[in-house]
């Protein structure tokens, strides 16, 4: 009967088509306030189309189109004075003036910036990324990278977006000096070096190798946990792996190893979607296993001198990145360029301390310099993906697909046309394993499906995942012949 037929087709066809389209999605990483970057939130970032006129392609296809590429949005305390606030924000103008001018964007980068009394007197300031974007790398593997980084790919269809790429906060209660001002004293802080400075760390100078869970003392360093996380820390948590930004992944041991190959053996703890008790019973589990060892061992590396480098392609340049604090000082190792070796050089911006009583002037003066944007981290800059007049085509990763096994255990009970199918799911992103067990019908022909299938579909094209299926529906229709 035709009819008996094209219904148990049909069943068997919506359950596997909703089989397809269960897929993980993306989770991104977002930062509100730059000053506690310990805990970014994650939050799912489903893919989204981009209108075309929101792409601007005519900005690339004509370098120096625009002056300042950088949209600011600025806050300053109300306390502060107004012309204090108004060099501020010229400097902001400035700073986004030298980035343009040195580096090849095609689209434009948002900081929401603020000039704010900050609890910390001693902090002058601080940026982040707003958004950490999983993207995978040429090597297949994925790594968080910078919004503002994502956005100059120019993905017609890419994670949602946060409002803005780079959040960053000034210290009001510092005494700093701009640009244009009488001669700087000996106690004050140049604003404009400071600024471009911060905004280099939200343009992706940034490492996700940090203390587990904020541990202190600080006994170990991994890459960023993705654990579920739940404001009840005696709550069942779910492991979902380390994952690690794009700057991490081109750091090497003084040796040559590979960091990404610590991120890589410590994915290797337990399968991704294992259940806690808790965060203490992961944290226990964590530390008596082998994967332990890598990250005290990456601590180790972190606090001695010489012994972590930037290799910057294509020239395989060295950059030596700030090791020689001991104890290691989250915020300032490791995401900064060596003190010891480049704070009397043409890259002295990215060294963790700045230099107060030195105009940026004097800065470049004195370090026969002739752009902040020293050659060394400009180097850095176009190896994690960013577009130079002399580096016009830098590696670009590609969007996470969800490779989907399905693994299908058919046992069909005698002659009885029922029958129980376990569906195991497992996205090799870093997010999400579903079992699904359902019960459907015996389909009179034994071909339909082979028992195991292996289907291969990329989770940022949901709708694209629809369309096939209908398409082999359809198609397994027609082969039937069947007219409805
Ligand atoms: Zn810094």
């Amino acid at each position: 009967m035709p009819s008996i037929i094209y219904i148990i087709s049909l069943i068997i066809f919506l359950s596997w088509s909703r089989n397809i389209i269960v897929s993980a999605e993306t989770w991104c990483y977002d930062t509100v306030n730059p000053m506690d970057q310990d805990n970014p939130t994650p939050v799912r970032c489903p893919a989204v189309t981009e209108k075309s006129d929101n792409i601007y392609h005519d900005v690339g296809i004509n370098p120096g189109a625009s002056t300042n590429m950088f949209d600011i949005s600025f806050t300053c305390d109300p306390t502060t004075s107004q012309t204090t606030c108004d060099k501020a924000k010229e400097s902001f103008e400035k700073a986004g003036e030298i980035f343009t001018s040195v580096l090849s964007l095609n689209t434009p980068i948002r900081i929401n910036a603020s000039l704010i009394p900050l609890s910390d007197d001693t902090t002058l300031g601080s940026a982040a990324p707003a958004r950490l974007i999983p993207l995978k790398c040429k090597d297949k593997k994925i790594r968080n990278f910078p919004q503002s980084l994502v956005k100059q790919f120019q993905f017609s269809t890419h994670p949602e977006y946060a409002a803005v790429d780079i959040v960053a906060v000034f210290n009001s209660k510092c005494n700093f000096y701009f640009e244009g001002d009488p001669t700087i004293t000996p106690d004050q802080i140049g604003f404009l070096e400071l600024i471009v400075h911060e905004i280099v760390h939200g343009l992706g100078l940034v490492t996700n190798w940090k203390p587990l869970l904020n541990s202190k003392p600080v006994s170990e360093l991994t890459s960023a946990l993705n654990l579920t996380s739940n404001s009840d820390s005696t709550q069942p948590v779910v492991y979902y792996g380390f994952i690690e930004t794009i700057f991490d992944s081109f750091i090497v041991t003084n040796a040559g190893d590979k960091f990404s190959n610590f991120t890589e053996q410590l994915n290797d703890f337990t399968p991704y979607g294992t259940k806690f008790q808790d965060q203490s019973a992961f944290i226990s589990a964590f530390i008596n296993s082998p994967e332990y060892n890598i990250s005290q061992m990456v601590l180790s590396y972190s606090q001695t001198a010489y012994s972590m480098v930037f290799l910057a392609d294509p020239h395989s340049e060295l950059v030596w990145l700030e090791s020689n604090i001991n104890p290691y000082s989250k915020g300032s190792s490791i995401s900064h360029f060596s003190m010891e070796i480049y704070d009397n050089t043409t890259d002295f911006l990215m060294t963790y301390i700045q230099h107060p009583g030195r105009s940026l002037e004097t800065a470049l003066q004195q370090n026969n310099a002739t752009c902040i944007i020293g050659p060394k981290l400009l180097y850095l800059l176009e190896t994690i993906g960013y577009a130079t007049p002399n580096n016009p085509n830098p590696q670009k990763p590609s969007l996470i697909e969800f490779h989907s096994t399905k693994s299908k255990t058919t046992s069909w009970k005698n002659s009885n046309t029922t029958t129980t199918t376990t569906t195991t799911t497992t996205d090799t992103n870093d997010t999400i394993t579903t079992t699904d067990s359902q019960t459907t019908t015996k389909p009179t022909t034994s071909s339909l499906f082979s028992s195991t299938e292996s289907i291969i579909f990329n989770n940022n094209y949901g709708w694209i995942n629809l369309v096939i299926s209908l398409s082999v529906g359809g198609l397994f229709f027609a082969s039937g012949g069947w007219i409805f």
